[in-house]
């Protein structure tokens, strides 16, 4: 038997039967492009996140720069952000024209250090984005002092971590906005692209809605210049029916969790750690292992899925050679991107799968030592 790193068709026969008379009716009526069900899911969203608004967008990366935009960053600004992530945490900045910063995590928990974003604060930076790593969050308490100490916006980057708490409140309430991805393989994810912006600041719902039409209210009428930027009817459709499974889906997430941390627990490997007052999704469980080109080889022979996120820091990515970072520049980013492997964590593995994976690693470990 093989234990696939993601498997979303079993999912799918959850709620088939309960999305296909709903996708009929929207075949039907052939109206597509936002409309009712986008801005249904929109407040269903809202309310589950406990935020005023939810702008509904075609993206994750779309949501992160809609909010700088509304938030004013352009050429000459600078954003800061974590060196260890997903590259769209930068490149959004980058599509406005303004200067990506970097700074280095927090090694037990993946996440921007808000010691190292202190010290890079300058004039020049509008926004902080703190990245909730693997559905856990930021520690958003220093971030939103030093926001409150500076001025500076906090855009959260809830990409993948729809769901999970810090100290008993949902992630994206925290930021002026808060920035999430539909991608297929985030915990509450789509039948192709889309993404959600949350925030309580109606003024600036208002802005990103604008945006997010070619800068209109009224048709063919741009007070701003917009893009496009829509959350199409398919997707909304498809989400709020997942959106009811969310919490089950991620219980089960962390059950499975769980067992790994106990399992893995005499193994020389390092385990994702959770701090109280956490609440963690694991959109992946992620440990490091220090002899990882050996390790992989062995779980592709078993046939376990793995996967590494993410094996270069962006301060390192060749798009971001014109920055003029050079190694060594973030060690604790560096070391993760050398050492992290991702295990399956979806909600529908079963328990002999989970064993199947454990024993590997168990095997590994036996014969190298
Ligand atoms: C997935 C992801 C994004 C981008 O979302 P898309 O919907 O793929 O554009 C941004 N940041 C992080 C951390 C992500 O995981």
């Amino acid at each position: 038997m093989s234990v696939p790193f993601l498997d979303l068709k079993l999912q799918y026969q959850q709620f088939k039967d309960e999305l296909q008379p709903l996708l009929d009716d929207l075949y039907a009526s052939q109206q597509f492009v936002l409309g009712i069900p986008v801005s249904e899911f929109e407040s269903t969203f809202a309310q589950y996140c406990g935020s005023a608004e939810a702008i509904g967008v075609s993206s994750g990366t779309d949501a992160l720069m809609v909010s700088l935009q509304a938030l004013g960053v352009g050429p000459g600004d600078e954003v800061i952000t974590s060196a260890f992530t997903f590259v769209a945490s930068g490149s959004s900045i980058s599509a406005l024209g303004a200067k990506p910063v970097f700074v280095d995590i927090d090694p037990e928990t993946f996440n921007l250090n808000p010691k190292e974003v202190l010290n890079k604060i300058t004039k020049k930076t509008k926004v902080v984005i703190p990245v909730h790593l693997f559905g856990l969050s930021a520690d958003m308490n220093p971030l939103l002092e030093i926001a409150r100490e500076t001025g500076v916006a906090i855009v959260e980057d809830a990409c993948q971590s729809a769901g999970a708490e810090y100290q008993q409140q949902k992630v994206g309430t925290f930021g002026t906005t808060g920035c999430f991805s539909f991608f297929p393989t985030k915990n509450l994810g789509g039948f192709g692209d889309g993404g959600m912006v949350i925030t309580d600041n109606e003024a600036l719902a208002e802005q990103i809605r604008m945006i997010r039409v070619h800068g209109s209210k009224e048709r063919y009428r741009s007070d701003i210049i917009g893009r496009n930027l829509r959350l199409d009817a398919l997707q909304a459709i498809v989400l709020d029916v997942k959106l009811k499974y969310l919490d089950q889906w991620n219980n089960r997430r962390r059950e499975i969790a769980h067992f790994y941390n106990e399992k893995l627990k005499p193994l020389p490997v390092t385990l994702p750690l959770e701090h109280p007052g956490y609440h963690s999704v694991y959109n992946q469980y992620t440990i490091r292992v220090e002899e990882r080109d050996k390790l992989i080889p062995y779980l592709e022979d078993k046939g376990i899925g793995y996967s590494v996120y993410y094996p270069i820091p962006l301060h390192l990515q060749p798009c971001y050679a014109f920055l003029g970072y050079a190694k060594g520049d973030f060690p604790e980013s560096e070391k993760a991107a050398e050492t992290v492997l991702s295990l399956p964590i979806f909600p529908e593995l079963t328990q002999k799968q989970l064993n199947e994976v454990v024993q590997a690693l168990e095997g590994f470990y036996a014969q190298v030592r």
